[in-house]
Formats: C-alpha cells, sequence, structure tokens
C-alpha cells in the first residue's frame, strides 16, 4: 500500500490526464496512471483541478536586498505560489558566492530558513576568482553566473573580456552551464549619464537607456567566447526574441548556446513600464508589445530554453523614488509565477502541458536535477502544484514575505487559475490559505548530470 494518492486532473509536459493519480512513498513518485488506482493510507483528491509539476524557477535572487535572511520570505511566498525548487543567483549582500567556502555558509542558510528545495548558482570575483571554479562545481552548484555589466565591483562585478575567456574554458572542464547577465556596460552608462544631465529620469528612460542592442552586442560577446572555449553558454535573461535567435544562429556553428526569457517579457510593456514607475523597473527592461508577440513566436518555436521569474525583490521604499535612475531594479514574482503562466499559455490557447515543460522540466534539465525534479514519474520527488481554474486576480497583500515584500507589478491583473495547494517532496507546504512549511523544510539540491 502507498502513502499517498494525489487525484486530479494530472499536467504533465506529455499530456493532460483526467481521473488521474500520482501515488507517493515516502517523498518520492512511485506510479502515476489514469482511472483505477492502488490502495493508499490517504488521498487527496483535487477533482478537476490540474496537478502539475512543482515549478522550478531557474532564476531568482532571495538576497540581493537583505543578504541570506531573504531567504525565508521568498521561499514563503515560492511554497504559495507553486514554485518548489528555487535556482537562486549568487549576487548576495554582504558577499557574493566566489568560493566553496561561502557556498558552505549559503547552504547553512538554506538549511534553517528554506521554506522550498534550493539549487544555487556560483560566481567569480572580479579579479583573481577563476581558481574557485572546480571547488564550486564539486561542491554541487547547479551553473555558474556572469556578468557583462557591473552592478557592484564586489557584488556583482562586470567580468572583463580577458578574465570571462579564461573563466569559460575552466567552466568548460567542469560541465557546467554558465548563465551571463547580458547588458553592455559602454551604451548604458553613455545613455544614462545623458538622460540624467538633461534631468530625464522619468520612468521610460529606464528603458530608452538600456536599448536591445545593449542585450544583443553583449550576447555576441559571450557566445563568441564560448564557441571558442567550449563552455555552455546561456543568457540569463532575453527580453527580445532576437536573443533566441542569436543563440540559435550559434548552435548552428557548434556552440552550446541557450537563452531563458522571464515571465514579465512574455505580458509587460512600455506602458506598464510608464504606469507602474519604479516597480516596473527591471533589467533588462520591458519592451514594446510588438517584442512581447515576438517572443512569443519564439516560444511556441521552440526556441526559448525555459521561463523563469527573476524574481529579486526589492523593499516598497525602494520603489517609490520619482527619479526613475534611483530605484532599485527587480520584481517580485514568485508568488504570481504558476498562474500567471497559466493564464497566458490559456490566453493563448496553448496547452497547460507547456507550464511542466517550460517552468519546471526543461529549467530542471538545464541545472542538472531532472529527472528529481521538474517531473512527474516514478522515481521524481512528489513535488507538486494544484492549479484551481476559475476567475481570479493577484492581489499583492496576500503575498507570503516580510510587509516590506508585498508589492507586485501584477497587482489587480485578471487570472484564469490560483494556486489551491503545493506539495514539497509529499508534503503539503500550501494548503491554498497558508504555507504549511516550516523554516528550513527545504534542501539544498546539488546537481546531479554533468
Ligand atoms: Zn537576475
Amino acid at each position: 500500500m502507498t502513502d499517498t494518492l494525489i487525484r486530479g486532473t494530472v499536467v504533465t509536459s506529455q499530456a493532460v490526464m483526467k481521473n488521474g493519480w500520482i501515488a507517493v512513498t515516502g517523498e518520492r513518485i512511485e506510479a502515476v496512471g489514469q482511472g483505477d488506482a492502488p490502495p493508499a493510507a490517504t488521498v487527496l483528491d483535487y477533482g478537476d483541478k490540474l496537478v502539475l509539476p512543482g515549478l522550478v524557477d531557474g532564476h531568482m535572487h532571495t538576497s540581493s536586498a537583505v543578504g541570506w535572511a531573504g531567504i525565508e520570505g521568498s521561499t514563503r511566498s515560492a511554497a504559495a505560489g507553486g514554485v518548489t525548487t528555487c535556482v537562486d543567483m549568487p549576487y548576495d549582500v554582504p558577499q557574493a558566492v566566489t568560493d566553496a567556502g561561502v557556498l558552505a555558509e549559503k547552504i547553512g542558510w538554506v538549511e534553517r530558513l528554506a521554506h522550498v528545495d534550493m539549487a544555487l548558482y556560483g560566481t567569480i570575483k572580479k579579479h583573481d576568482g577563476v581558481e574557485a571554479i572546480a571547488g564550486l562545481a564539486a561542491a554541487g552548484i547547479s551553473a555558474f553566473k556572469l556578468s557583462t555589466y557591473e552592478y557592484d565591483a564586489v557584488r556583482f562585478p562586470r567580468i572583463d573580456h580577458p578574465t570571462m575567456r579564461e573563466a569559460f574554458a575552466a567552466i568548460a572542464r567542469t560541465g557546467l552551464p554558465v548563465a551571463v547577465h547580458n547588458e553592455d556596460q559602454e551604451l548604458v552608462e553613455r545613455l544614462t549619464a545623458a538622460a540624467r544631465a538633461a534631468g530625464q529620469t522619468d520612468a521610460i528612460m529606464h528603458a530608452r537607456t538600456r536599448p536591445p542592442l545593449a542585450e544583443t552586442m553583449a550576447d555576441l560577446e559571450i557566445f563568441e567566447i564560448g564557441l571558442e572555449t567550449g563552455a555552455h553558454v546561456h543568457i540569463a535573461h532575453s527580453s527580445v526574441a532576437r536573443g533566441f535567435a542569436i543563440a540559435e544562429a550559434f548552435r548552428g556553428m557548434g556552440g552550446q548556446a541557450t537563452g531563458e526569457a522571464c515571465i514579465q517579457y512574455m505580458c509587460m510593456t512600455e506602458d506598464d513600464l510608464v504606469r507602474l514607475g519604479g516597480r516596473g523597473k527591471c533589467n533588462p527592461p520591458f519592451r514594446t508589445a510588438d517584442e512581447v508577440e515576438r517572443m512569443w513566436e519564439a516560444f511556441v518555436a521552440g526556441k526559448i530554453q525555459y521561463v523563469s521569474t527573476d524574481h529579486a525583490p526589492w523593499p516598497a521604499d525602494r520603489k517609490a523614488s520619482a527619479d526613475i535612475f534611483a530605484c532599485g531594479a527587480g520584481l517580485t514574482g514568485l508568488q504570481s509565477f504558476a498562474p500567471l503562466m497559466f493564464t497566458l499559455l490559456d490566453e493563448r490557447g496553448l496547452s497547460p502541458t507547456l507550464l511542466a515543460t517550460y517552468c519546471a522540466q526543461r529549467s530542471a534539465k538545464l541545472h542538472g536535477i531532472w529527472p528529481r525534479k521538474g517531473e512527474i514519474a516514478a522515481g521524481s520527488d512528489a513535488d507538486l502544484v494544484v492549479l484551481e481554474r476559475g476567475e481570479f486576480a493577484f492581489d499583492e497583500t496576500t503575498i507570503q514575505d516580510v510587509p516590506a515584500m508585498r508589492w507586485s507589478p501584477y497587482q489587480g491583473r485578471p487570472l484564469r487559475a490560483r494556486v489551491a495547494a503545493t506539495l514539497l517532496r509529499g508534503a503539503v507546504i500550501w494548503d491554498g490559505q497558508a504555507v504549511l512549511a516550516q523554516p528550513g523544510q527545504g534542501q539544498f539540491i546539488r546537481r546531479e548530470a554533468h
């Protein structure tokens, strides 16, 4: 007899199974089927609600604003949003994850504070950082993250071309991918200085000072270095479809080149930046409505590796200035991720199987944690999100993070689903009303595949 039987409309990357079931023993899925099910000690019957793999958010930041203590609130909102694995970026305050010692310290915080499972990125110091690469890979990080743009010389440095070449060669030897923040420093700095000098600090200037060319020039640099060194280079976020076309061109030349979209680039536009002001500021910025359509063309054509949130919560008061350049860059997005992506697909007549594919399976694969994560199959962790269809709207006051982080660019947005439950390794951690997970219930997930 199995421990728990979960019933509902089971949605995998392959199929939508009405009257489906998932048998769970311990923390793992034992079997999946349709119709008659094996006996179980406990039955969770979700009726005609959709049961999908728990989402694997391949790109988010818990600790940019408040340090590792931010793991607690971000992962609470992840649990409420159906995200069961957070792949967390390394640009933390006060200390970025630049060697195995820092990584061990961060893992300690994950084990004390996380409400969902976490895989972790590592990065390198601006100078003399390459020698730490092998140790970070051996200690279980899922990917490296480097940047062509400097936000902070210590926390978020620009890696210059010779160092990047050396780093990519060392990363290639580890078999891990390297995600790169792709913005051209010189172009952005010149345009920003000119806007400031002219007193143009309203919201739209954020988009004007970071044009698509700033991204695509950086894409070319990183893929060229990837081609020479043999590294798998991944655009950490492309806000323009051209980024995926460039990645495809480099694959055609024999490179390992991929790119991800964030959900905001699939639905938000420059008009939203103007409407939201600081709360609509992220890097890269929102683009035009036409660009959003081109992003969907790239998505439907299978050119996007996966869709992430780039969740990077700043306290609301850091997003409130009328001077757009004074506001922090980053959005909240974990708790809205599953219902919003379901809604965007449904509004376009696309199958919810694509939610399982692009927000769970493919992100888990890139981070080397599939099929343990991101899959509903025998042997996988019993990580699940249950979606209830209906007419809802996103309410930022329900965000399960600390009060300063209870704001959302999606406030009031109509949604066609809500998260009715989240299960982490077989345990219900969100019941549609409250987070049931305790701090430390989440675990560090090591990369398995190389
Ligand atoms: Zn990011």
